[in-house]
């Protein structure tokens, strides 16, 4: 039926990839996307008159599914690799933190903890049965591994990056991965990561991709929400939406689990088992500076005067200076719903970034600051504690015609872009066979 009407909810990178791959294999396509820009997470504002994104984002080595795309769209040139130097804030100093001779000189810890903690990274290089940890908190098996200062000094600051409060509920096998991924953007251990990033960002990849599936006959519609899915028996037969009713033989639902959860029809065990997976909410600060702070691209932080575990100097990968004329720096709060900082006003957060961002650089003041600017997403990071691939949902769901994308699916992998390129054409591979 190469007629198929299929509907996309979800402008984000796995919504476009999986409009276009239907869209070029002849299918009548809608996607709606409820902002009345295209991204989700990987979406771009604008300063100085240039795409910069709300949110930082790195290309790994072994991101392959992106990196094919950016090829297929003609995009090669635009794909750029450089070091992405680490460094680490402890205390009150700022230690280089990219290379196995930085981590032997990484005083904050003693010489055997910094061994063991170098030994551990190599050894999760290599590491294939991973079954073994399964079970176990990223938590436990690191104290198990490092030993309890390793822990302390380097990996729960770590942790606490991306989970907030929920740091300690996270799986073993997810640092794992983590890991094994980014060892894969090394060309050698006595080097930094090789990291990669777009001209313009994300959003190069993804206003192409919104102009071939236009081109093709698409239909994208920014500024609409789906309310719900109306379906007859057990098969989905069109989407409710804030500008009427699309009739579609298929849906892709390509929104964060919680999301998709308010569309289901009545209760279901399917949809009790979407309702498990917990979330944490970010709020991240972006500055525009007229200097950059430091020479590296990602800084962790470790140090009670400074209320965040890390930053991102983004203009240190991609020099957004030499097209955009400032130093890009952004600050994520990961945090959950009930926590205080999470209703915190815009304002209060810019501020303790700038008075915390004084302590890592005390010449750092507020006639760096050309703008500062703060983003949210409620759906950003979905917390994984052992034992999570069961509650993972499948791709295609339990109701006749209607599929899910959703990063959790990624699982042991942590969200990225060029994952949910590779889950978005297995799906339109599922919808092109039925
Ligand atoms: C701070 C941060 C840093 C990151 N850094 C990196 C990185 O360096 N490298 C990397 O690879 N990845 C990174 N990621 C992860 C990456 O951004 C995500 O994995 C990816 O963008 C998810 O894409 P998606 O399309 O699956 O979902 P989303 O981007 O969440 O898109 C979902 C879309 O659905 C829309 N929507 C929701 N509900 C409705 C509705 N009812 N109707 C219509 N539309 C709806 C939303 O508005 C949104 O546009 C980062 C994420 C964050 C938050």
């Amino acid at each position: 039926m190469s007629n198929d009407k299929v509907v996309i909810i979800g402008g984000g990178i796995s919504g476009l990839t999986a409009a276009w791959e239907l869209t070029r294999g002849g299918r009548e396509v809608v996607l709606l996307e409820r902002r009345n820009v295209l991204g989700g997470l990987a979406r771009s504002t604008q300063l100085n008159d240039k795409p910069i994104e709300v949110y930082y984002h790195f290309i790994c080595g072994g991101d392959r599914h992106l990196v094919e795309l950016v090829d297929e769209l003609g995009l090669a040139n635009d794909l750029h690799w450089r070091p992405g130097r680490t460094s680490y804030f402890v205390g009150d100093r700022l230690y280089p933190f990219s290379t196995p001779g930085d981590i032997l000189r990484f005083s904050p810890t003693g010489l055997l903890s910094r061994l063991r903690f170098g030994l551990h990274a190599l050894r999760c290089r290599r590491m294939a049965n991973w079954q073994q940890i399964e079970h176990l908190t990223a938590k436990d098996w690191l104290i198990a591994s490092v030993g309890s200062e390793a822990y302390e000094v380097i990996w729960q600051p770590l942790l606490e990056i991306k989970f907030g409060r929920y740091y300690d509920r996270v799986s073993a096998l997810w640092i794992w991965h983590r890991l094994h991924r980014l060892s894969q953007s090394r060309r050698s251990v006595l080097r930094p990561d090789q990291l990669g990033y777009l001209t313009g960002g994300s959003q190069t990849l993804l206003a192409a991709l919104a102009a071939e599936i236009t081109a093709a006959g698409g239909v994208i519609r920014t500024g609409v929400a789906a309310t719900g899915l109306a379906c007859a028996g057990d098969k989905v037969v069109g989407v409710e939406s804030s500008a009427g009713y699309y009739e579609a033989d298929a849906i892709v639902s390509a929104v964060p689990l919680p999301e998709l959860l308010a569309l289901l029809p009545g209760d279901s065990s399917y949809a009790r088992g979407l309702a498990a997976t917990d979330f944490a909410h970010v709020a991240c600060i972006r500055l525009a500076l007229r200097r950059s702070l430091t020479g590296s691209f990602w800084v962790n932080v470790n140090s009670p005067q400074v209320p965040f575990n890390g930053f991102v100097e983004y203009s240190n990968l991609n020099p957004w200076r030499q097209y955009g004329g400032a130093e890009v720096l952004y600050v994520p709060f990961y945090l959950n719903a009930g926590e205080e900082r999470w209703q915190w006003s815009d304002d209060r957060l810019i501020e303790v970034s700038l008075a915390g961002l004084s302590v890592v650089q005390p010449e750092f003041d507020g006639s760096w600051v050309a703008e500062a600017t703060v983003s949210r997403d409620a759906y950003a990071q979905a917390i994984c504690p052992p034992g999570f691939s069961a509650q993972v949902p499948a791709l295609r769901a339990p109701v006749e015609g209607l599929f899910v994308l959703d990063s959790t699916q990624l699982y042991p992998a942590d969200r990225n872009l060029s994952g949910m390129i590779g889950l978005a054409r297995s799906v339109a591979c599922m919808i092109a066979e039925r």
